[in-house]
């Protein structure tokens, strides 16, 4: 099939961003993706170079003519400093859906969990997320949680238009709303209401804290998840890490007009410059964004040649286990095996 060459936006970030950032757009190059990829600067070096935000405006200006965008992770600093610009662009953007798909690999790669096949839709602009957070005095610090109808609306709705399309039989539905009664009690309300108009999909709730221990327990009972932000965050990490590693999960971030796709995983500075992370996680965003911009075909090449690599026993270091994997690959190896595969 010919298609089009479609213009996206790519950054590299920090930490091992530049690394796997690298191997993904060999492979994509490879497998002949039909993309004109336009490079940013985002992260930490534009914060030193002063600009605050992490992002210049000729930034934007490609962000929004492209309206796709390929993201390696970028290092935000904990308890303080400057904001996330990862936050800042997905409301910017409109990113209001965050789908991880989180799945075993096995036998080819260890984990307790070998039939789990899951994905987690997660709200991204709202929650405890929408920034709203400040000093009230000296001993007292307020974040708010924000939770709206239409918010609510959007995401549960994304989710069972997902679980319909991608033939998925069930929609579970993670929420705390027996403490915030009226801000995830909004949320399940919602849902409830919703899943009335999916009489062909099933669909059930559970208060986070159990269900986050059934996720790690028994995966394989779970189908599609919605969930409000700080907690799709959270279990997707649990999820990504026990099907085998968060270097494997890839992640879209779906606007109605943009669309953002990333690993799962952050910038992983313990590792970085040392060609021993996984580039899976970004290659399964690449995917994702392949199939966004119809280029299907292409996708499906990209995926059965990871996956025969995997099978082949061509291991990165976070996945390679003595007796299971063949040989243990740096990252530029591995995307170079991947190629070979396709
Ligand atoms: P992390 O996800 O970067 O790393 C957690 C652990 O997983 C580390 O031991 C790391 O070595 C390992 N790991 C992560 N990706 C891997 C890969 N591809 N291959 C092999 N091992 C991998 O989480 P962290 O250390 O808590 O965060 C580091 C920085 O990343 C922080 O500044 C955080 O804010 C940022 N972050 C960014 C994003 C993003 O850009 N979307 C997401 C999460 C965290």
């Amino acid at each position: 099939m010919t298609h089009p060459i479609v213009p996206i936006t790519v950054a590299f970030g920090d930490g091992i961003g530049p690394e796997i950032m690298e191997a993904t757009l060999k492979v994509l190059d490879a497998a002949g993706a039909k993309i004109a990829p336009e490079a940013i600067e985002i992260g930490e070096k534009v914060y030193l170079s002063g600009q605050t935000n992490g992002i210049q405006a000729s930034s934007w200006e490609s962000l929004r003519r492209t309206k796709v965008f390929l993201k390696a992770p970028i290092t935000t600093p904990q308890g303080g400093g400057y904001k996330s610009l990862n936050v800042s662009m997905r409301k910017a953007l409109g990113l209001y859906a965050n789908i991880r798909p989180c799945i075993s690999y096995a036998p080819f790669v260890k984990t307790k969990h070998p039939i789990m096949d899951l994905v987690i839709v997660r709200e991204n602009e709202e929650d405890l997320y929408a920034g709203i957070e400040h000093r009230q005095t000296e001993d007292v610090y307020q974040c708010l949680k924000l939770i709206t109808r239409p918010g609510c609306e959007r995401i549960v709705r994304y989710a069972f238009e997902y679980a319909k399309q991608q033939n998925r039989k069930r929609v579970t539905c993670f929420v705390k709303d027996n403490i915030m009664k009226l801000t995830d009690g909004l949320f399940h309300q919602i849902f409830n209401d919703i899943a009335a108009e999916y009489p062909d999909i099933q669909h059930d709730s559970m208060i986070v804290d159990i269900g986050a221990a059934r996720i790690a327990d028994t995966p394989e009972d779970f189908d599609v998840l919605v969930m409000p932000n700080l907690y799709g965050d959270i279990i997707s990490d649990i999820a990504a890490q026990i099907a085998g590693s968060v270097g494997m999960a890839g992640s879209a971030n779906i606007g109605d007009q943009c669309a953002m796709f990333e690993a799962i995983h952050g910038s992983a500075p313990d590792i970085s410059g040392k060609n021993i992370a996984n580039p899976s996680a970004l290659l399964h965003g690449a995917i994702q964004m392949l199939v966004h911009i119809g280029q299907n075909d292409i996708a499906e090449k990209i995926h059965h040649a990871w996956l025969a690599t995997l099978e082949q026993g061509f291991h990165t270091a976070d996945i390679y286990e003595e007796g299971r994997s063949k040989v243990l690959l740096g990252t530029a190896e591995f995307a170079n095996a991947v190629i070979a595969n396709l």
